[in-house]
């Protein structure tokens, strides 16, 4: 579904994705591991061209995304949920209207529609019950529950999270963690960016190691957890173990 081929990124003279390769099929949970600074959100963020790669392929089904015009890209918004770590919720938006904004924007769906798809993602994410509260009376867990759903909203064919929960109180992991987990049970595509090691040996079928802009290693999540194949990847799972 998704091809990366020697993908690059600069900011200036910091070469931050040195020449990333990787594939990630249909249904598949992808969990990407590695230090702070490796360039983790910058391969999300290349992924679906929030960020422009400096040179490389990302192909979405065969198509060589880079390659798109600006209005192709705005429609690959529709395509590719993403979930931040801030929750990236509008805080003067109710949480319904924050459901509602892009099917309707973007998509040109009827009120009517978008507000039956936003309840009923909403009671799947347990919220119903929230629709008409602003974000700032959210708990964090509940925000990026809310969170999840908008980019639910648009119907995407994958999803894309970036450390979901690490600026959640640890007692509100695990009410997003299943959440992310139904999702991965029903089939959906994801590349998730997160240290939690129950989530990635539960759910993920292949765990990559990020470091100095490469890929270091790709492994099933029991090896890389376990036994890592390569010496730097090793360094670090004994430093967050
Ligand atoms: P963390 O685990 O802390 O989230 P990360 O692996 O996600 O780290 P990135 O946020 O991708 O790392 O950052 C990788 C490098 O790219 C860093 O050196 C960062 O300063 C740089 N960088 C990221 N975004 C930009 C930007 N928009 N402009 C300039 N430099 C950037
Ligand atoms: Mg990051």
């Amino acid at each position: 579904m998704i091809q990366v081929k020697d993908l690059k990124k600069s900011f200036g003279d910091n070469e931050v994705l040195k020449g990333i390769d990787g594939t990630v099929k249909s249904g598949q949970v992808i969990c990407v591991i590695g230090p702070s600074g490796s360039g983790k959100s910058t391969f999300l963020r290349c992924l679906n061209l929030l960020e422009n790669p400096t040179s490389g392929e990302v192909l979405f089904d065969g198509k060589d995304m880079t390659k798109l015009t600006h209005s192709e890209i705005a429609g690959l918004g529709a395509r590719m949920g993403m979930v931040f770590q801030n929750f990236n919720l509008f805080p003067n938006m109710t949480v319904l209207e924050n459901l509602k904004l892009s099917p309707k924007k973007v998509k040109h769906l009827s009120d009517e529609d978008a507000t039956k798809i936003s309840l009923d993602l909403l009671d799947r994410v347990g919220l119903k019950n929230k629709a008409d509260v602003y974000p700032s009376s959210l708990s964090g867990g509940q925000a990026q529950r809310v969170a999840m759903a908008r980019a639910l909203a648009m119907n995407p064919e994958v999803m894309l999270f970036d450390e979901p929960t690490s600026a959640l109180d640890p007692e509100m992991v695990g009410e997003v963690l299943s959440v992310m987990q139904e999702l991965a049970n029903e089939g959906m595509t994801m590349v998730v960016v997160t240290h939690e090691m129950g989530f990635a040996k539960k759910v993920a079928d292949q765990v990559w190691f990020m470091a100095d802009g490469y890929i270091q290693e790709k492994s099933d999540p029991e090896t890389m957890f376990e036994n890592p194949q390569t010496e730097r990847a090793q360094d670090f799972i004994n430093k967050i173990i």
